[in-house]
């Protein structure tokens, strides 16, 4: 029998991260993925060919909404070629997944294919697609199973018509009507692709508001912008039923007083969140306990109940981001080489890439008036920047939120062009306990979005935005 340091379960972000860092730690590591390739549900189903997609449809509307004001003519139709849309997302995710490859060998890190399961607390075995079952050893063991997605009780997803993000993100049409079911992260990601290329869109959401895990301020903006693309957005609705009649779908809801609607389109997709996975691991075998959410219960220092066996990413609590699963990687790899790592879960930022994107970090407007905290709030809006103008990506604004007695940032939440990016200063800055004005009196370089950075900060500190 193989015998190893550390054994991890599960290739994506948190997966393949863990055993980098173990191997760059000295440790003989394994690595075992139940499909043949390696990324998880970020790089085949999820991040990485949902931006591919969010990128090429973004161009498509540019072309032909936007070209013509640049003065730029394109004779004849402008179409979509579905088909060469797909196979570009395709070849942008089998490069990914390749890359994690090329990264495990040059690491020497073992991969396996197969489930593994735990025979024990310190032995997996690997059931492989093809050949004979195998049993390895580890002294410690990483759970990195990820997640898979979550549906409503009686709806039945039959991946046709009734879809999850997986099928939404490989379809062979362009839907006439889409159905969205839950006005998160993947609805109004994937609702804006499909929308850009021309299917009638609606969402029913169970709250008041979308992405309703953000700032109030962001849900108000992006309720603007997806209404502005042509999207019905159906809040306080509950979903009470969904059924296809060959290729039509059929969901009915009711609204808070109780009155019941009918939407019919002929796809529709459920994308109410994710459940964490371990079908197939068996963790009861190695004394690793499940709490009643599905999640793997660990410890501050990600242990399970198991103490040679550690789990991360979307299979543990919290958010479910390929960056969280990332840290959790790095840091769980440290713990078992003796190190004492540490993560900031209220620095984990969080980002939508519509466009315009929405990204925030720390804490909310909500939470800190349910905290009771004395803050203050400072914002600008992106029509008023130069570089906002020039691109004409005009909608969204910068919202920083700080304390008022010390003027440490507490909160910062964007919405507007490139954000997902811009938000990385933000956590920076919280990262070094910046105040408000720490961020006003830095530099930002002229003209950037970046620079409602600067401003939103000015009129945190003392209501002193210059360009407004
Ligand atoms: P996963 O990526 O789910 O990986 C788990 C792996 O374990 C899988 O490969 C699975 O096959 C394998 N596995 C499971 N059980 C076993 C077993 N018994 N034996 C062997 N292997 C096993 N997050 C972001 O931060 N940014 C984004 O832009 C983003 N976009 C997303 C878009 C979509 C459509 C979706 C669905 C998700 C998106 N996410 C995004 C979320 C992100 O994909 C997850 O948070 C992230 O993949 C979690 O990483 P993980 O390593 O915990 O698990
Ligand atoms: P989500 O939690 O973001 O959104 C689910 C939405 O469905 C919520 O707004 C919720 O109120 C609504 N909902 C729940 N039950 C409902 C019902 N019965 N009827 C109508 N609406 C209902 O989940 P998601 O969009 O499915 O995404 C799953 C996970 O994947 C998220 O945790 C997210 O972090 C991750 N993800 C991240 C990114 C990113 O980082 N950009 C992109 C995609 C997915």
């Amino acid at each position: 029998m193989k015998s190893y340091d550390v054994a991890v379960i599960g290739s994506g972000p948190g997966g393949y991260v863990a055993a980098i860092r173990c191997a760059q730690l000295g440790m003989k590591t394994a690595i075992i993925e139940k499909y043949a390739t390696k990324g998880g549900t970020c790089l085949n189903v999820g991040c990485i060919p949902s931006k591919a997609l969010l990128d090429s449809s973004h161009h498509y509307e540019d072309a032909v909404k936007h070209f013509e004001e640049h003065g730029i003519d394109i004779p004849g139709e402008i179409k979509v070629n579905l088909e060469n849309m797909m196979k570009r997302k395709d070849s942008v995710v089998e490069q990914t997944t390749k890359g994690i490859d090329f990264l495990m060998d040059k690491n020497k890190i073992d991969s396996y294919q197969g489930v593994g399961s735990f025979k024990s607390k310190t032995e997996v075995v690997i059931t492989p697609d093809e050949g004979d079952e195998e049993t390895i050893e580890a002294k410690h063991i990483i759970i990195a199973t990820g997640s898979k997605p979550r549906s409503l009780p009686g709806i039945e997803i039959d991946k046709e018509r009734i879809i999850t993000s997986t099928e939404a993100l490989s379809l062979k049409e362009i839907p006439k009507h889409l159905i969205l079911i839950g006005g998160g992260v993947i609805g109004l990601e994937l609702g804006q692709v499909y929308r850009r290329l021309g299917a009638e869109v609606t969402v029913l959401e169970y709250m008041d508001r979308i992405i309703p895990t953000m700032d109030k301020a962001m849900s108000k903006e992006m309720r603007k912008v997806m209404k502005k693309m042509g999207m019905d957005l159906k809040l306080s609705h509950e979903v009470q039923s969904v059924n296809r009649n060959d290729n039509e779908v059929v969901v009915k809801a009711k609204d808070k007083k109780g009155n019941e609607i009918e939407v019919k389109g002929d796809y529709c997709l459920v994308s109410v969140g994710r459940v964490p996975f371990t079908k197939g691991l068996n963790p009861d075998k190695a004394g690793v306990e499940v709490n009643d959410r599905g999640q793997v219960k660990v410890n501050e220092k990600l242990q399970t109940t198991a103490e040679n066996i550690y789990a991360i990413g979307d299979v543990i609590q919290g958010a479910m981001l390929a960056h969280k699963a990332e840290e959790e990687g790095t840091f769980v790899a440290e713990v078992i080489a003796g190190q004492k790592p540490h993560i900031d879960y209220n620095l984990i930022p969080n980002v939508v890439y519509t466009w315009p994107e929405v990204a925030s970090v720390g804490k909310t407007e909500e939470q800190l008036k349910e905290e009771g905290a004395n803050y203050k709030v400072g914002e600008f809006p992106m029509k008023a920047l130069g570089r906002s103008r020039a691109s004409g990506d005009i909608a969204g604004l910068v919202k920083i939120i700080a304390d008022k007695d010390t003027d440490e940032v507490l909160g910062v939440h964007m919405i507007g062009a490139r954000t997902a990016d811009l938000i990385a200063e933000a956590v920076t800055a919280m990262e070094f306990r910046a105040s408000a004005e720490d961020i006003a009196r830095m530099s930002h370089a002229h003209p950037t979005y970046a620079e409602a950075v600067k401003e939103a900060a000015l009129a945190a500190t003392d209501n002193r935005a210059l360009h407004i």
